[in-house]
């Protein structure tokens, strides 16, 4: 059987990597791993039972469960034994905790082990903050993802409005400076650029001229390789 493929795009939230790896997705009919909805399923958890706080009983729950994700119809469904958690972990309270959660190094080994479970024998088009770097660092194609932090902003502004009107776009950008402070300075994995991965700036672009320029980099690999 010839090897799977592997697309990886990591990034901070909201530089673009959900719309660049959803339409990469389905466009080569690859599976589609979001693995920041995994981080934040083990989050919603942690806060439903009020653990967010200690390390001992968030790592027994992380080692305890399985994330089941579904793509269906643009939208990553998440359950966890039975309980759909799509909505639950798209809250600012999980946003606001998320990181915290996300720096545990026994969280992200039982986390790894899952993505790299569901990835195996498939083509994948996957996305986070290590996806480049430490789950598949042998990525046909990786792909790292920025934009100003004043964009970013923009855009959660406009997703989080929709179900919270009173939210401000300083309370946005204050929880994006926050997340990518954690992010990228935590011990075990933290966001950086793989050595090899292309760097493209969203700021100033569309969702098309975004695709466009992802897309391009696909043309090439095909014409080098298998994709
Ligand atoms: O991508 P998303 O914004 O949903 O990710 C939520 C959080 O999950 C990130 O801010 C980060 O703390 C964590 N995460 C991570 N490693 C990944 C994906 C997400 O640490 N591969």
């Amino acid at each position: 059987m010839s090897k799977s493929i592997v697309i990886a795009i990591d990034g901070p939230a909201g530089s673009g990597k959900s719309t660049a790896a959803k339409f990469l997705a389905r466009e080569l009919g690859f599976l589609y791993l979001d693995t920041g909805a995994m981080y934040r399923a083990v989050t919603y958890l942690a806060l439903k039972y009020n653990i967010v706080e200690d390390t001992n009983s968030i790592n027994d729950l992380v080692n305890k469960i399985f994330i089941n994700l579904k793509y269906e119809d643009g939208v990553t469904r998440v359950f966890v034994d039975d309980e759909e958690l799509t909505d639950k972990i798209r809250t600012f309270e999980v946003n606001s905790n998320v990181s915290i959660i996300a720096k545990i190094p026994e969280v992200r080994t039982a986390l790894v082990d899952m993505q790299r479970k569901i990835a195996s024998n498939n083509n994948l088009v996957t996305e986070g903050r290590d996806t480049t770097t430490v789950v598949f660092p042998e990525a046909d194609l990786k792909i790292y993802l920025i934009a100003s932090i004043a964009e970013r902003a923009k855009r959660r502004l406009e997703e989080f409005r929709v179900k919270n009107p009173d939210i401000t776009l300083a309370e946005v950008q204050k929880n994006l400076e926050e997340r990518d402070r954690i992010d990228s300075s935590r011990a075990v994995s933290p966001l950086k650029k793989a050595e090899e991965a292309i760097v493209i700036d969203t700021t100033n672009m569309s969702i098309a001229d975004e695709i466009d320029e992802v897309m391009k980099r696909i043309d090439l690999i095909k014409s080098e390789s298998t994709i």
